[in-house]
């Protein structure tokens, strides 16, 4: 058997499983990106991350493929298509993509026009949201959903744009906005087009739960419905009401709580008509999973696929319809994640490590030094199997107590460098001792995290990975090139960020099913670039990401894939440092204006010449419009 091919490599990344298709290893061990298979129009990771630096698009990169959004939208269309098909459903599926999970423009032009032959809507939560999305929606057949806290003036926008020919269905989420809807309806004469959301009992389960349950932000209470029912019915408006919609919550891991909310959210649209109202749409909300880690089991994965989805879907509403004898409504779905995640990766260098593993022979220890010193020669020279997991506990013992007699200044700097010298070596060469051994197995464990080696990388969390930080979220994370060769390293890493959070130190293990604590890698140097990869993270990172140490937004890039390669469409310049510092609002002349003064005075006092001065003008000055990443310099 071989001992690493490109299958392993598959397998021990889980490329098969996170990729879903859209992602492969080719021949020269690089990662591609291949939205409609291996055999069809792809392209090599690598290659288009050296030509697009080539170019001058600098590292940390996002990019984005729109090839894989179409492949996602038709996915969850053709899904639809076939449960309705399957279970002869008598109504029609449209979705919707609420826009809060990436709002980025080019997106949502891409999401638009790909969506346009499916009719796919837009969803805004917001003021600005609706701006944007009642500005970019142009297809009068596609629904524009407004949900989230509305003013007045909220209200009035999203009514009068039925004057513009837009689809607009204004949700309710808090029964006070039906009384605003009722007066600009007055007002301006137009019958308006309303939704009413449901706060489900049905409790969702998962990392992103809150949305539903009796204390949850949004929705209407079962007696709350029944009164908005009972103003319309009495405003003579019962024939705006036109959607039922409620949301459990996102990246719902279970397919279980999925049909539990189905069945109870179908029974508030079967009263309802039954009752005497007759919206067409019955809105179930997101919450279609994405499965981050491969591991049906975590919140980051979940147990059904998108077919399965759709299935359910639609025979629980058409098996709630058919008991109560109601009219099938058409079924919309607002999923957000599973319809962006794919689409774009993260690309970055590693750009040093912290090497703990101590491979050449401890320095030599005379019969005068201090007795630990000696103990600790005696562990390194008689270490064996037999003895490991006892010299494990001394090595310990040992190094803890030498921090106590240092601190008390028993032990000399010299001393404790010694020391700390002896105990890499002895985990080094106990590690490689028991590297095979059956018995050994947990402690080789902690001995490999204990000597892994951290790879400084050129991103940070906060800025294109929050979900990471904030909630523990798994995003797949691997090498996007060297695949053919086996990783020899295990290794944790940390970002640019002086902030301890700033790292990754959870990988998914798709054969464990759980996560492991650091990340298999080929080895690191510094005149060859290595870069990393991190994918799935199209949905809600961009827009959660933060200014920490005032790293700003990478440079993104869109990439289209055809026939005869790939074509670069879009690029979107990062952040400069200059305008991350005006966010926080500092005047970049100012600035400037300060180190001049300074400079000035220096070359007064004698203490700066004027070509100093000079280059650190110069120095400032590109740096306020450099990026906020690290740079290579700029050779032309
Ligand atoms: C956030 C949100 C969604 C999107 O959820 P996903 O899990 O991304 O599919 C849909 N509907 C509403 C009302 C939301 O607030």
């Amino acid at each position: 058997m071989k001992n690493w091919d490109l299958e392993k490599a598959k397998e021990l990344y889980g490329v098969d499983t996170w990729g879903a298709g859209y992602f492969d290893i080719n021949e020269a061990g690089n990662l591609i990106v291949c939205p409609q298979g291996k055999d069809k129009p792809h392209v090599d990771l690598l290659e288009l991350t050296e030509e697009l630096q080539e170019r001058g698009i600098r590292c940390p990169m996002l990019l984005r493929f729109p090839d894989v959004i179409h492949e996602r939208i038709k996915l969850l269309n053709d899904c639809f298509y076939n449960a309705i098909e399957k279970y002869e459903y008598k109504g029609q599926y449209q979705g919707v993509y609420p826009i809060k999970v990436n709002q980025q423009r080019h997106l949502i032009e891409e999401v638009v026009e790909i969506g346009e032959r499916y009719n796919l809507g837009l969803e805004c939560g917001s003021k600005p949201e609706l701006l944007v999305v009642l500005a970019m929606m142009t297809n009068p057949q596609a629904l524009i959903l407004c949900n989230g806290f509305k003013d007045e003036e909220y209200i009035e926008t999203a009514v009068l744009s039925r004057k513009l020919g837009r689809n607009t269905i204004i949700v309710v989420e808090r029964l006070e906005e039906l009384d605003l809807i009722v007066k600009a309806a007055k007002k301006f004469r137009i019958q308006p087009k309303i939704g009413l959301r449901a706060k489900l009992q049905s409790k969702a389960s998962g990392r992103w739960v809150d949305s539903a349950g009796a204390r949850s932000k949004f929705g209407l209470t079962t007696s709350e419905i029944f009164k908005a029912f009972e103003i319309l019915q009495k405003e003579k408006q019962l024939g705006a009401l036109d959607l039922i919609h409620f949301h459990i919550g996102s990246q719902v891991p279970s397919i279980k709580t999925i049909k539990n909310s189905l069945k109870e959210g179908a029974q508030v649209f079967a009263e309802l008509v039954r009752m005497g109202a007759d919206p067409t749409y019955l809105d179930v909300g997101g919450g279609l999973g994405v499965d981050y880690d491969g591991s049906a089991t975590t919140d980051s994965s979940v147990n059904y696929n998108v077919q399965e989805y759709a299935n359910d879907v639609v025979s629980i509403i058409q098996e709630v319809c058919d008991e109560k004898a109601v009219k099938s409504p058409n079924i919309v779905t607002e999923a957000g994640r599973a319809l962006v995640a794919h689409h774009s990766a993260l690309i970055f260098d590693v750009i040093g490590l912290n090497r703990v593993e101590k491979t050449d022979a401890p320095p030599a220890v005379s019969k005068e030094e201090h007795k630990v010193l000696i103990e600790l020669k005696d562990i390194y020279e008689t270490l064996d199997l037999n003895n490991a997991n006892e010299f494990y506990h001394d090595l310990v013992d040992i190094h803890d107590n030498s921090l106590q007699l240092f601190t008390f200044g028993i032990l000399s700097l010299a001393e404790k460098a010694k020391i700390e010298q002896y105990f890499w070596s002895i985990a080094t060469r106990m590690c490689k001792m028991i590297k095979n051994s059956k018995e050994h197995e947990d402690l080789y464990e902690n001995l490999k995290k204990l000597l892994s080696d951290t790879y400084f990388c050129n991103f940070s969390v906060f800025q294109s990975l929050p979900d990471s930080w904030a909630v523990g979220h798994m995003f797949p994370v691997l090498p996007i090139h060297r695949l053919d060769k086996k990783p020899e390293k295990e290794v944790t890493l940390v970002d640019m960020t002086c902030d301890s959070d700033g790292k990754i130190a959870k990988f998914i293990d798709v054969e464990a099913g759980e996560p492991r604590n650091t990340l298999p890698v080929h080895g690191y140097s510094p005149d060859t670039p290595y870069y990393l990869g991190v994918f799935l993270v199209g949905a809600y990172q961009e827009i959660l990401g933060d200014l920490h140490n005032l790293f700003g937004d990478t440079d993104a890039v869109h990439v289209s894939i055809g026939e005869n390669g790939y074509s670069v469409n879009d690029v979107v310049e990062g952040d400069t440092v200059g305008e991350v510092l005006s966010y926080v609002q500092y005047n970049l002349e100012k600035l400037t204006g300060r180190i001049r003064k300074a400079a000035e005075h220096s070359i007064l006092e004698g203490r700066m010449t004027k070509i100093e001065a000079r280059t650190l003008m110069r120095y400032y000055q590109n740096g306020l419009s450099g990026y906020t990443y690290l740079e290579e310099p700029e050779s032309l």
